[in-house]
């Protein structure tokens, strides 16, 4: 076997985690990073950093290696646009860093804190530890003020490395400095001088103007060209994943890895590139559109680790759509069939890393469970009550999400009610051999049988009645949810009870 035949059946971040080993050298602990601006709904599409930087942790710590795992809010970022879900009056707060913009819901102290704590409480169950660093505080606290100054001095190395990327270069004075104003708190400032050192004074568009020293006065940020290698060096990040639009030609991973080399004299920190992902058969999501799916949409539908399944499973340069569709039931049979199979000791490495990096703790034995098809069928026999479903936390958790796809995304084909009567419309719609053959069934049905003997009995009944299968099971569909398909028969009469079926069927007349 060749080395490549081999690592290709190694998981994907396996294999990253030892590219950071390799990139930053043996070390005992190791940081990983990730970061995102909060100007709005923090999406599931933004979701597939922070699980994509779990995975690289979870695999780092699979050999021994202590690992922090930082997630950065960008949340001195500028206010750029008001999002489509997010009232129109909010325009005049443009120009603000998003932690002095208020809260649309009035309920945390900004707009950032607002979508930061709606992220962080959601991913709650998904088993990630991740130290939340506010930028906002960071900076307002002056905790960089040593590396400004030094990005400030240096910058003649940062603009040659950003114009390789320009049509027009940056001019020799260029400033990479953002201050907000103290009186108006925007902007819309102009540095207007810096000494070298710590003093920087800035005139206003509102008129105000002043001279601040930025260990004392957190109002300055670096330009984000400059910000993201300086906090990577800050924070001794070893690695930090990017998606693909930060890696066009001159994006801004390139010009940061070459940045942090040129300013701060160390390696780049570890790339990992990751691909957009999609919905299918749910809203489409957007920051910008208003119809946002985010990670608490996806819980709603998916246990904990069949998210985890669906980012561990796939390649991180592999762009997927996350099913809202008929694939929801294929995914938990996928993620079923991977867990017997490990509990089995059977599939290979890659499977059984696939696994483990799914599980929020991987259980000492197999999980009792029930497939996601089957679980739609009992939730609605239940009538939505998952307690009567099973007594096991784990089945109710998984029937609650099936209630919850039936009740949002189902197809109407998948949806049924058991009637309480026969109804006299249905009556009329049986024909002589159906009315027959469901009589027979009242009797079959007194016999001790499971799903597979109950089965071949029904064929049994299509031959002494000469009916065909399909009319057969169209009539007992009828009378049973007054539909003409409905779930696998006989699991589906097992299920409801077979008292219960003999009754409604004792009343075609
Ligand atoms: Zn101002």
């Amino acid at each position: 076997m060749n080395v490549m035949a081999k690592k290709e059946k190694r998981h994907w971040a396996d294999l990253a985690g030892e590219n950071v080993i390799r990139e930053q050298g043996d070390k005992k602990e190791y940081c990983c990073a990730s970061g995102i601006t909060p100007s709005g709904t923090i999406h599931i599409g933004n979701f597939r950093e922070i699980i994509t930087t779990d995975l690289v942790v979870k695999a780092l710590e699979n050999k021994g290696k202590k690992v922090r795992f930082i997630y950065s809010w960008d949340d001195f970022d500028r206010f750029r646009k008001v999002p489509k879900n997010i009232p129109e009056s909010f325009e005049e707060h443009i120009g603000m860093n998003l932690s002095d913009v208020p809260d649309p819901l009035k309920k945390e102290k900004s707009y950032a804190l607002s979508f930061e704590k709606e992220m962080e409480d959601s991913i709650k169950d998904l088993g990630m530890d991740i130290e939340f660093i506010r930028q906002s505080e960071m900076y307002k606290k002056c905790v960089y003020a040593k590396d400004i100054k030094k990005a400030l001095n240096e910058k003649d190395k940062a603009i040659p490395i950003l114009n390789k990327y320009r049509k027009e270069p940056l001019p020799n004075d260029w400033m990479p400095l953002v201050v907000y104003c103290e009186s108006c708190k925007k902007d819309s400032t102009n540095v207007l001088s810096y000494d070298g050192d710590y003093k920087v004074s800035y005139e206003c568009e509102c008129g105000f103007s002043n001279e601040v020293d930025f260990r004392k006065t957190g109002i300055v940020k670096l330009n984000w060209r400059l910000d993201w290698p300086m906090r990577q060096f800050f924070e001794k990040v070893d690695f930090e994943p990017a998606g693909k639009d930060h890696y066009a030609a001159g994006g801004s991973r390139p010009t940061t890895n070459q940045i942090i080399e040129a300013i701060w004299k160390r390696e780049k920190v570890t790339d990992l590139i990751y691909e957009w992902i999609g919905i299918k058969g749910g809203k489409q999501f957007s920051s910008s559109a208003g119809n946002v799916t985010n990670v608490t949409d996806v819980l709603e539908v998916y246990e904990p680790e069949v998210v985890r399944f669906l980012f561990a499973g796939t390649r991180p340069k592999t762009e997927f759509g996350i099913s809202f569709d008929l694939d929801v039931i294929k995914i938990y049979e996928d993620f079923d069939r991977l867990e017997a199979k490990y509990y089995a000791k059977e599939g290979d490495e890659k499977d059984k890393r696939t696994y483990e990096l799914s599980c929020v703790n991987v259980p000492k034995k197999k999980p009792e469970r029930i497939g996601f098809r089957h679980l739609t069928m009992l939730v609605q026999i239940y009538e939505g009550d998952v307690k009567k479903v099973s007594k096991d936390k784990l089945i109710q958790k998984r029937a609650g999400c099936a209630k919850n796809w039936l009740e949002k995304y189902a197809p109407d084909d998948f949806k049924f009610k058991i009637h309480e009567k026969v109804s006299k419309e249905v009556l009329k719609l049986l024909n002589g051999k159906q009315k027959e053959s469901l009589k027979e069934l009242i009797k079959v049905l007194d016999k001790k049988l499971d799903e597979q003997g109950l089965f071949n009995e029904f064929y049994e009944i299509c031959e002494k009645f000469e009916i065909k299968n399909t009319e057969f099971f169209k009539g007992a569909y009828l009378a049973l949810i007054g539909k003409e398909k409905g779930p696998r028969l006989a699991s589906f009469i097992l299920a409801i009870g077979k008292d219960k079926v003999k009754k409604l069927l004792k009343e075609i007349k």
